[in-house]
């Protein structure tokens, strides 16, 4: 199986996150090998259409993207525990400092870094306070980030972080400062600041209302038909039998499965009528039958009588769909795209 990854939709979807930054630079989170789609060809595509500012979350990603193009930096999300400092002082990257214990611990080497503040999500950061209060004091800041906890809704919370990372402007001798990422790039040019960091819909996903029609989707699984059969009227299909054909029935059994990325949430619904969930092949449609196994999907081939053994097919992907159909996050959709898949950017 593989995935089929669309380069000029990767970029033109960069080129629309970096116009809608308003004159912000535009970076890219690169983080989980790039949502799924392979972090180092995302950042050489990026790379070559002028993104500067990458993102992974630890180190050990760091060192898997290799040498980074000429003129990009990267910061590593996670900071420095005790045991990455070896690494992190010898490897080009900077760390994003989330805590007093992380800082204290890098102050000392006298090498630059970012910081992430907490403004109201509660997961990683510093206080406000404490960069009043001068806590990054001797610290060589490149970027002051802080994450939007629900910039995806219309909610008061997202001004409000807003409002409380304005008032670190100034304050804390970085150099840039960034709060949004797909979703904040969505809700304005307040929220670009110096630097936006769009993860999700570089790769396709649909954050907020406004990307759509503007971000195109990037990746598509595709299948192979292992075995094509009949299964004839009353006969069910695949484990516990949860598909029972109402009439003879054309099946087509694909080389994908939740294994793959491709769960169970794909699965046709219980019951006789066919699901949501399936793809196609040339003009034609076909839905998924029955229950999604480890390494293997049915899907009826009805409409589809030239298809056969070793034919490939294009499973539906698109995410905002997908997600719907599936009840994932786009980001699982992307994220959890397996190994098994060859990568095949068009
Ligand atoms: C993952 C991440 C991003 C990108 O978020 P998307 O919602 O995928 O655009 C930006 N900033 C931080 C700190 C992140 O962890």
């Amino acid at each position: 199986m593989r995935l089929r990854l669309d380069g000029d939709a990767l970029v033109a979807n960069w080129h629309w996150l970096a116009t809608r930054s308003a004159g912000a630079a535009c970076g890219a989170a690169v983080k989980a090998d790039g949502y799924g789609l392979g972090a180092v060809d995302v950042v050489r595509r990026l790379a070559a259409a002028g993104c500067r500012d990458f993102y992974v979350a630890t180190w050990n990603e760091a060192i898997a993207l290799g040498d980074l193009p000429a003129g990009t930096t990267l910061s590593v999300l996670h900071g420095v525990r005790d045991e990455d400092m070896h690494t992190a002082v010898g490897h080009p990257a900077r760390p994003t400092l989330n805590t007093l214990e992380q800082i204290a611990r890098w102050r000392s080497t006298g090498l630059r870094c970012d910081v992430m503040v907490d403004t109201g999500m509660n997961r990683l950061g510093i206080a406000p306070a404490d960069v009043l209060g001068g806590a990054l004091d001797g610290l060589v800041i490149d970027t002051l980030m802080s994450h939007l906890a629900s910039a995806d809704e219309d909610v008061t919370q997202n001004e409000a972080q807003c409002i409380a990372f304005s008032a670190l402007a100034g304050r804390s001798g970085a150099a840039r400062m960034s709060l949004a990422n797909s979703a904040g790039i969505c809700l304005g040019e307040l929220y670009a600041f110096d630097l936006t960091r769009p993860g999700l819909a570089l790769y396709g996903g649909i954050p907020r209302g406004e990307a759509e029609g503007h971000i195109a989707q990037v990746v598509t699984p595709e299948a192979q038909i292992l075995q094509r059969r009949r299964v004839s009227a009353g006969e069910t299909i695949g484990y516990n039998a949860t598909y029972k054909a109402p009439r003879d029935t054309q099946v087509a059994i694909l080389n994908i499965g939740y294994a793959d990325g491709y769960l169970r949430g794909f699965s046709g619904p219980d019951g006789g009528t066919s699901g949501r969930a399936g793809g196609s092949a040339g003009s034609g449609r076909f839905p998924v039958l029955g229950r999604v196994s480890m390494d293997l999907t049915a899907v009826s081939v009805d409409a589809q009588p030239d298809l056969g053994e070793g034919d490939w097919v294009a499973l539906d992907y698109a995410l905002p769909q997908a997600a719907r159909i599936s009840g994932l996050s786009q980001y699982e959709l992307l994220t959890g795209l397996g190994e098994r898949f060859d990568r095949v950017w068009g």
